[in-house]
């Protein structure tokens, strides 16, 4: 993309509005707009890294076998009344009603839906389990939406919903879902901590939420720092097979960890001393064991092993993709902007021209932007280089390729690593190895 004509509002001056890094650097990148009370426009920039989030996420829950479908953000009432929530969910519903006088509402999240549709298609015990996930917009009105995409109203979420026959399978289904998240958190460059945490409004007994730590975080959290230690991946897990899973769990929550709505000073007063942290977290992802709540209160039943009916166990498994935006910047930025990871950056560098005009860096840019024009953002703007410097600093990409006048005769592009600030010089070849290497 090339700057001096794309959509790239960047802001020298922080918004007055954000009380937040995140939101700060979200609205002066030009990654977002907002357009209503916790309703926010993408802006090409923040789109590039919602979708960057969502394929991630998508990879790695289609590595456990879960399968994508896309389920309508409007909702008729009756499936809710036909689970008792209709009434029970409160005012957090955006309830809306169509020209024939028929209650919809936009969806807070797809219990029912999925339900509903998993009973009109399966039929036997035969055909479990079934993992099904969305990514799709959620409407919930927040009491109080803040911190920019960070709590909005309007959020965009990866849902899965799990059927199984019997308890210990929807067991091993948590345990699978829960390898899909801490890889899918290590693949987007943040460390989420999985904590015990309470089941709410949804219901149910086995639920943990994942948090990234940042003194900003709305939730209060007491852990063991050798999670912080812990690496939880180093092993290889047989998703296939139940011990080597029921390894892998038992490893992952033998450490105290626990939101505050859960913590539990006897169990707390165990962990030595020197080892206990407390601080605040965000919420980027909560997973959830419920059993037949839905599936009972639905009356969905399917044919089971000895012919009579059977009402499946099931789960469901949230991430907050938008959310994520805004985690991964609270966790990763400096004084001067955005540090992305690489995974989910909205390009992979900028290539910033420092004599826009001369013939020789104009040729070398050029060359530089020709290789990967979707990858790259060419400041191919005639403003002076420090603006040039700040504003890629801001927006955060992983690399910067400087091309000035004195390196341009030979050739040659400097390479800036905004993560570590450290400075290389390269061909033109050399440089677009580095930055592109993670794209074939
Ligand atoms: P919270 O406790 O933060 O209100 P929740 O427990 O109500 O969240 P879940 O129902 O578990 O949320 O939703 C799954 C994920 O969706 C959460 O882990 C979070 O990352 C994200 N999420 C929930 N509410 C919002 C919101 N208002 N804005 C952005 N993301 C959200
Ligand atoms: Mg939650």
């Amino acid at each position: 993309m090339r700057l001096s004509r794309s959509f790239l509002p960047t802001l020298k001056e922080n918004p007055t509005e954000a009380q937040i890094t995140s939101h700060r650097l979200m609205l002066r990148a030009g990654l977002i707009r907002q357009t209503a009370a916790g309703i926010y426009a993408w802006l090409p920039a923040g789109l590039r890294v919602l979708r960057n989030i969502a394929n991630i996420v998508r990879h790695e829950q289609d590595a456990i076998g879960a399968q994508e479908m896309l389920m309508p953000t409007i909702q008729s009432a009756d499936l809710w009344k036909r689970s008792g929530r209709y009434d029970a969910y409160g005012p957090e519903m955006l309830r809306i009603r169509d020209r024939h006088e028929r209650d919809m509402l936009f969806g807070p999240t797809n219990e029912e839906m999925i339900t509903d549709l998993f009973g009109q298609v399966v039929k036997s015990y035969k055909e479990l389990p079934q993992v099904l996930y969305h990514i799709q917009w959620k409407f919930r009105d927040e009491v109080r939406p803040r911190f920019g995409v960070m709590r909005g109203r309007e959020f965009y979420m990866k849902d899965a919903y799990s059927f199984d026959m019997d308890y210990a399978s929807a067991v091993d289904t948590y345990r699978r879902m829960m390898l899909a998240y801490l890889r899918t958190f290590q693949r987007l460059g943040v460390r989420a901590i999985p904590m015990l945490a309470d089941t709410g409004p949804i219901g149910g007994e086995l639920s943990h939420e994942f948090l990234i730590l940042a003194p900003t975080g709305e939730s209060g959290v007491f852990f063991d720092s050798a999670l912080e230690e812990q690496d939880w991946l180093a092993e290889d897990v047989d998703i296939t097979d139940r011990q080597s899973l029921e390894k892998f769990f038992t490893r992952m929550t033998s450490f105290y960890a626990a939101t505050d709505e859960k913590h539990d000073e006897a169990a707390w007063a165990q962990v030595p001393a020197g080892r206990r942290r407390e601080g605040r977290g965000i919420e980027v992802g909560h997973i959830f064991h419920f059993g037949r709540k839905y599936t009972e209160s639905m009356d969905i039943a399917i044919s089971g092993p000895d012919g009579a009916p059977l009402y499946p166990e099931m789960g469901s498994y949230g991430i907050g993709v938008s959310r994520l935006v805004a985690a991964i910047i609270e966790a990763s930025h400096d004084e001067n902007g955005i540090i992305w990871p690489e995974s989910v950056a909205p390009f992979k560098a900028a290539i910033i021209n420092l004599k826009s005009g001369d013939a020789v860096c104009d040729g070398i840019c050029e060359k530089l932007y020709a290789a990967a024009p979707d990858l790259l953002l060419y400041d191919d703007r005639s403003e002076r280089a420090g603006a040039k410097f700040a504003d890629a600093d801001l927006m955060g990409h992983p690399w910067q390729l400087i091309v000035g006048p004195r390196g341009a005769k030979e050739g040659k592009v400097e390479i800036k690593n905004r993560r570590t600030g450290e400075r290389t010089e390269d061909t033109v070849e050399g440089a677009l190895a580095l930055v592109l290497k993670n794209h074939g």
